[in-house]
């Protein structure tokens, strides 16, 4: 198994990466608040996760990740309030724009998707055990979290405490703290709102505890990787660590990945600026899903990406010398010639695709790697296509689609829906009988995978072959 480096946000440096259990990765990754369909900042960090998985799958480990889903928190009881329904009904539909928006990304599944308003136990036993061990304390009708008594709190961001505790505004239902830092693990409940029952009376969990009790349930006591926005690295990911470290006396994560701010036009995202984007408004402008999550990982995850839409018709054009450079390799007959060429083309590439993911998630490099390959291909086309390399150069870019999940033109298509099915219905008669042709010669050939893909692809365009004992027919569907 390869080694691969990472960047440990808790000690702030590169480090080879090694699982507790070998061959098998615990991964966390906050996940959204069910509040309102998420913008492409929150997505950025999903993609990133994303890349991270399949990464580590592309690199032979089995990873068991969980992603939380915040579904009950202040906004989110006001707006319920406000519309006159429970949180249930309307965080609902939020919960399912969600998992629209991953899937129309290629965002794999994860093993778990735990809600907070199913983990309320989980989180009073925490509670619990911080108030016995004498981190947490009582005030009014709530729990905070003690950080005087937390000797290394600030490990991960390296926050200077005297400043947070200038900075601290203590909220009017928070005046019964010790110290303006300490922040809540229960909050009392207030007339109207959603609650739960507790040793300490009605109320509800604080967002910080949500993500300690699920991970610890999910993926241990401790585990490998946590991740999430570099938003999140202060103060949420800081408390996780307060909380569940001095609940256990055990390491949270061992190592820490954040993903960096995503600006537009060079600005922050914000309401007022209207430049909040959903994908939804990216769709609607005419980019397509598969353009959105290529532009989203072609920027190394440590680096601000700046989102603008020249730069979304640069990614379509990217993916359309991979799409023409496969076009070639599928219609291009295999003809007896040397294929030392096209050999020492998949090996450089796999080599450098590989080695670009193990440091640090290297992504502007993996795809520099695809880029050359493609080069490299074309040339070797040029010169005529060698018994073999079909497959030889398809397998190889599959693989590395594994992680990247953006090669596959015919399916996102088909995707998309029927606007851009006509965009490709646009295939000509003539087209389409050279298609059928090519498909016919690769079934001749056996090769099974490369007629699959024009089949595919053919379908995509709305167009349906049916093989007779007379030969190869179609019509449009
Ligand atoms: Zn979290």
């Amino acid at each position: 198994m390869a080694p691969i480096k990472l960047y440990n946000s808790l000690g702030r440096r590169l480090e080879a990466f090694e699982p507790l259990d070998p061959g098998h990765v615990r991964l966390y990754t906050c996940g959204p608040t069910v509040y309102d369909r998420v913008h492409i900042g929150n997505l950025r960090t999903f993609v990133f996760e994303d890349v991270l998985r399949r990464a580590l799958r592309y690199f032979g480990y089995r990873v068991t990740q969980a992603m939380n889903l915040t579904d009950v928190e202040d906004k989110i009881i006001a707006a319920a309030l406000q519309a006159g329904v429970g949180i249930g009904r309307f965080t609902a539909p939020h919960v399912a724009s969600f998992f629209e928006d991953l899937s129309t990304l290629r965002i794999e599944p994860v093993e778990h998707y735990p809600r907070a308003t199913s983990h309320i136990d989980e989180m009073i036993a925490m509670v619990e055990q911080l108030l016995e061990a004498g981190y947490a304390y009582r005030a009014d009708d709530s729990v905070f979290f003690r950080i005087a008594a937390d000797a290394d709190y600030g490990k991960l961001s390296g926050i200077d405490l005297e400043q947070v505790r200038r900075g601290a505004r203590v909220r009017s239902d928070e005046y019964g703290k010790e110290d303006a830092r300490d922040f809540v693990l229960w909050k009392g409940a207030k007339e109207g709102e959603p609650e739960w029952a507790s040793p300490w009376g009605p109320g509800r969990p604080g967002w910080h505890i949500e993500c300690s009790a699920m991970s610890q349930k999910y993926l241990g006591r401790t585990f490998d990787i946590h991740c999430g926005g570099v938003d999140n690295l202060f103060p949420h990911h800081e408390n996780e660590i307060a909380q569940s470290e001095s609940a256990n006396g055990s390491p949270l994560a061992r190592y820490w990945l954040h993903a960096e701010h995503l600006t537009v036009d060079g600005e922050k995202m914000s309401k007022s600026l209207g430049n909040c984007y959903t994908l939804g408004d990216l769709q609607a402008r005419g980019l397509s899903a598969r353009s959105i999550r290529y532009l989203l990982i072609s920027v190394h995850y440590r680096q601000q990406l700046d989102f603008r839409f020249a730069r979304a018709a640069e990614a379509e054009r990217a993916l359309k010398r991979i799409d023409d450079m496969r076009f070639r390799l599928v219609h291009e007959p295999e003809q007896a010639v040397d294929a030392t060429p096209v050999e020492a083309a998949v090996t450089e590439f796999e080599a450098e695709f590989g080695a670009a993911l193990a440091d640090d998630l290297n992504m502007s490099a993996a795809l520099g790697a695809v880029f050359r390959f493609v080069h490299d291909v074309n040339g070797v086309i040029d010169g005529g296509l060698p018994v073999g390399a079909r497959h030889r150069v398809e397998g190889a870019l599959q693989r590395a689609d594994q992680v990247l999940a953006v090669l596959d033109s015919g399916a996102w298509a088909e995707d998309a829906g029927p606007e851009s099915g006509d965009a490709a219905g646009a295939l000509s008669d003539a087209d389409v009988g050279r298609l059928v042709e090519a498909r016919s010669e690769a079934r001749a050939a056996r090769d099974f995978g490369a007629a699959d893909r024009i089949r595919d692809e053919l379908a995509a365009a709305g167009v349906v072959v049916e093989d007779t004992p007379a030969g190869s027919r179609w019509k449009r569907s």
